[in-house]
C-alpha cells in the first residue's frame, strides 16, 4: 500500500452486519464523513459532521485489524467523495469480501467490479425518491451478482409504491430485492403479510444491529 489519497472519516468500527444478504456476519466498518441528501430517516445524520482526514493506507490498515470475515465502506454517501473509489479498489486488492453501501442517488459504474454493492432505492416518504439513480439498474441487470437493492418502507403507500418501482425497472427475479420497515415506524409483521399476500419476490430484513444495540447508538 503505497497510497497518499486522503479521505473525510466519520468512524471506523467493528460490529455486526445489520443489513443486506451479508446480515449477520462480523463486519469492519469504515464510515465516511458527508451526504447532504436529506432523507427523512436518515439513522447516521451525525456522519455529516466534519469528520477525520485519513489516507487510504491508514483506512485499510484500521478496517483489516478487525479481522473481519467482510468489510464494508458506508456512509454518509461514500460515494461523494473522489478518494472512495481508490478505497474500494485497495480494500479489494487486501480483502475477499467488500461491501459498499450507497444511498442510491448517485452512479456506481465506476465502482471496483469486485465490490459487492448494496444500492438504496428511496421510496416516497424519504421525501427523495425522485433523485433515484436509474443507470444503476441496467449495470445491475447486466451483473446482478455484483448488486443487491434495498428499499425501506415507512407505509403501505411506501410498499405500493416500491413493488410497482421495481416491476417498472424489470428487477423482480433478476436482481436481489431486500425490503424493510423502518424501525418504529412500521410493525414488521405488516410488512411481511405484504410481502407475502402479492407473492413479491424479494426478501425482508429487519436491522439487526438495532435489535442488538442501543437503536440510537453510534458505531454500530
Ligand atoms: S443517503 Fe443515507 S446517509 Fe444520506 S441522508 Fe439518506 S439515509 Fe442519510
Amino acid at each position: 500500500m503505497s497510497t497518499e489519497t486522503t479521505l473525510c472519516v466519520s468512524e471506523i468500527f467493528h460490529s455486526i452486519q445489520g443489513e443486506s444478504s451479508f446480515a449477520g456476519w462480523p463486519c469492519a466498518f469504515v464510515r465516511l464523513a458527508g451526504c447532504g441528501h436529506g432523507c427523512r430517516y436518515c439513522d447516521t445524520a451525525y456522519a455529516e459532521e466534519a469528520g477525520t482526514a485519513m489516507t487510504v493506507e491508514q483506512i485499510v490498515r484500521r478496517a483489516l485489524a478487525f479481522e473481519a470475515p467482510c468489510v464494508e465502506v458506508t456512509g454518509g454517501e461514500p460515494l461523494l467523495q473522489p478518494g472512495a473509489f481508490e478505497l474500494l479498489s485497495t480494500l479489494c486488492d487486501h480483502h475477499p469480501a467488500v461491501l459498499l453501501e450507497t444511498g442510491g442517488f448517485l452512479p456506481v459504474e465506476r465502482v471496483d467490479p469486485r465490490v459487492h454493492a448494496i444500492i438504496d432505492i428511496k421510496a416516497p416518504s424519504s421525501g427523495v425518491a425522485a433523485e433515484n439513480c436509474a443507470t444503476n439498474f441496467a449495470l445491475a441487470l447486466d451483473t446482478p451478482e455484483r448488486f443487491e437493492f434495498k428499499i425501506v418502507v415507512a407505509s403501505r403507500e411506501d410498499y405500493e409504491w416500491a413493488k410497482s418501482y421495481i416491476a417498472g425497472h424489470d428487477l423482480p427475479g433478476k436482481c436481489s430485492i431486500i425490503f424493510g420497515p423502518v424501525f418504529g415506524h412500521l410493525e414488521p409483521r405488516l410488512l411481511a403479510e405484504w410481502i407475502l399476500r402479492d407473492r413479491l419476490p424479494v426478501r425482508m430484513q429487519l436491522q439487526l444491529h438495532k435489535y442488538i444495540w442501543n437503536p440510537d447508538a453510534r458505531g454500530v
